[in-house]
């Protein structure tokens, strides 16, 4: 089954996408190709050559794609002619963390909002007038999802969600944040949850006072607080440290014990602590998305890592995400470029203490620690941005900087910013390729900025950091708001750049997986948020997770097909022995 999807916001009256489609509107008998006032159509039975003059439509605005034929009848939903569709569901289930695992852009708020009951299903029948849930129930299985469908047409479910962007919470709720949490108060669990998410002294503050963290675990709270049958946590990770992870994990488990959990997650090595099941979504990002059933968790995240799906067939990516163990990585390091040795800083009540430590040439260093410890003002200070109060450093670099939350700067199309910050240099070499279109920023050229979702926000921001001629490069929380996929392909960009180039970089990072595959060796940060910090290092990978995982209270262990990090349950044999021999970050 061909199909047309036709990405409306690369459409636009005005575009060169529109233009192009325009100028063959009706030239063939059938009508294959047409154009109303400012939209545009391609016709499913449209004949073979306007279909090729449909797939070379210009800007990437329509995808003509084949479709697996095994899907026959599962279309759950359609939005219009050339809109997105969406095949099968995720199954919200009782006594189990069930995890949502794939790109952005495939269906899954879509199918949120069906199993919320507020989209009813149309079946692919995007011009029916009204749609039956009956209609749908009759085309399923019996089973969890058919019970639980039914459950919605009978007697409607509540749901309570935590949304994707929390940034954007400030500007539609206002007001402060200990009233907020008592108007949704429905099981009377106020004191509780803000203990255990540590937001009691923040309860008196106004919302657009928090730092993304404490937002984060606000808007949690909040979810959690409310009187729900099925409970969904988009994104619960972004922003949050991973003491502050762990504390939410363990939260989410005692959810499931009583209420249906949902749980879409791009840290895999969160997602693997947190979920007995998970559904991979594939297909094409704007075009189709496809849940499979859900498997358990391991197989699933190693079928996602190597990228083909055996149940269905699948390749959902050309190479396997590989990562090495400490004796495959290369230890041997370039000349050093920059040194540094007792710097202190005071900001407020904060103070900031390091020991001696030396970024290489061609070195990237991870930067791990609790949230408000630091991390940010020390790469400011080796930045020269700040000054410290005391401590030497031998050199101001020439530095490129990727701040924590990135904004749109400029306002026109992606190609204009790009030109604008990087001259001709990123259309074309090494720097297009393994930068540019591993992040898929070559797909976002003609949209707009202010259009863009934080993930593809993201990765404009992370190529522009790159790009930019500089000796140190400094990215603060690259793999927020990426999907899992582009985390790893960001991580891979970073190493390359910085390599080739024979570069230096400070990745600041709380994701375990990405700054397992992007860093050389680690500067490690202790003490306590808002309070005290004090970084030590750069160690070598192995000795500085012991050190930093140490702090956190929890041991990893290798996957032994995929070479992943995987955290082991505390108090499990292997924690135990772990933990006896010092070993938090586990080598084979
Ligand atoms: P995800 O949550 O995985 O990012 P979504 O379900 O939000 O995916 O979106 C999947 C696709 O459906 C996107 O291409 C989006 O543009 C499209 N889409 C979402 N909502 C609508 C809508 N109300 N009308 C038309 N298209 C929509
Ligand atoms: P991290 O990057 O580890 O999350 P930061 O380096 O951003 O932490 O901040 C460390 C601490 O310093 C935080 O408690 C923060 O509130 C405080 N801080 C940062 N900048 C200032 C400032 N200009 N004035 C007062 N306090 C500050
Ligand atoms: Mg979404």
């Amino acid at each position: 089954m061909k199909i047309a999807v036709l990405i409306e916001e690369r459409c636009k009256p005005k575009s060169e996408a529109f233009a192009y489609l325009s100028r063959y509107a009706g030239t063939c008998g059938s009508e294959c190709i047409q154009v109303h006032e400012d939209k545009c159509k391609i016709l499913e039975t449209a004949c073979p050559p306007c279909l090729i003059r449909a797939k070379l439509c210009p800007g990437d605005a329509v995808k003509i794609i084949n479709l697996p034929e095994e899907l026959g009848t599962d279309m759950i939903h359609r939005y219009s002619l050339n809109g997105f569709r969406l095949f099968r569901l995720p199954t919200p289930s009782k006594d189990s963390v069930v995890g949502i695992l794939g790109p952005n852009g495939m269906g899954k708020s879509t199918a949120i909002n069906i199993l919320s009951g507020t989209i009813i299903p149309n079946l692919g029948d995007w011009e029916a007038e009204e749609c039956m849930w009956e209609d749908v129930i009759k085309t399923l299985p019996r089973g969890e999802l058919r019970d639980f469908l039914t459950l919605i047409s009978d007697e409607g479910v509540e749901i309570s969600v935590k949304p994707q962007y929390i940034d954007k919470l400030p500007k539609v709720i206002q007001g402060e944040v200990g009233e907020l949490l008592k108007g949704v108060d429905e099981r009377n669990l106020l004191e509780e949850m803000c203990e255990r998410l540590e937001i009691t002294h923040l309860l008196k503050r106004n919302l657009p006072q928090l730092s993304g963290g404490e937002l984060q675990r606000v808007a949690i709270c909040a979810t959690v607080l409310k009187e729900a049958d099925v409970y969904l946590f988009d994104e619960p990770s972004s922003y949050l440290d991973i003491h502050e992870r762990m504390r939410i994990v363990k939260l989410i488990q005692e959810l499931s014990e009583t209420k249906r959990v949902l749980v879409i997650e791009h840290d895999l090595a969160i997602l693997d602590v947190l979920c007995d099941l998970v559904h991979i979504v594939y297909g094409d990002k704007g075009a189709f998305g496809i849940f499979t059933p859900p498997r358990t968790t391991r197989t699933a995240i190693n079928a996602y890592l190597d990228g083909y799906l055996p149940e269905q067939n699948v390749r959902i990516r050309d190479k396997p995400i590989k990562f090495q163990t400490h004796t495959e990585r290369n230890t041997e390091r370039g000349i050093p470029y920059l040194e540094w040795g007792n710097l202190e800083k005071k900001l407020g009540n904060f103070s900031l203490k390091t020991g001696e430590g030396k970024i290489h040439r061609s070195e990237v260093v991870g930067v791990v620690g609790a949230n408000g410890i630091g991390k940010s003002t020390l790469v400011k200070i080796l930045a020269g941005e700040h000054e410290a109060d005391n401590g030497w450093i031998t050199e101001e670099a020439k530095i490129s900087y990727k701040k924590q939350h990135v904004e749109a700067d400029y306002e026109g199309t992606v190609r204009e910013w790009l030109d604008i910050e990087l001259g001709a240099r990123w259309r074309q070499g090494d720097f297009n390729v393994n930068v540019v279109k591993a992040l898929g920023v070559d797909k976002l050229l003609e949209q707009v900025t202010t259009t863009l979702s934080g993930g593809e926000l993201q990765a404009v921001s992370i190529v522009i950091c790159l790009g930019r001629d500089a000796d140190l490069y400094l990215l603060d929380e690259p793999s927020a708001h990426l999907d899992a996929n582009a985390r790893m392909e960001a991580a891979k960009a970073i190493r390359r750049t910085i390599q080739s180039n024979e570069k230096s970089a400070f990745i600041i990072d709380h994701d375990v997986y990405f700054i397992d595959i992007v860093s050389d060796s680690l500067l490690v940060f202790e003490g306590k948020g808002g309070v005290e910090g004090l970084a030590k290092g750069p160690y070598n990978l192995r000795k500085g997770m012991n050190k930093f995982l140490a702090t956190v209270d929890i041991t990893f262990r290798r996957d032994h097909d995929t070479k992943r990090p995987r955290i082991n349950k505390l108090g499990s044999r292997k924690d135990r022995e772990q933990r006896a021999k010092g070993e938090y970050f586990y080598t084979e």
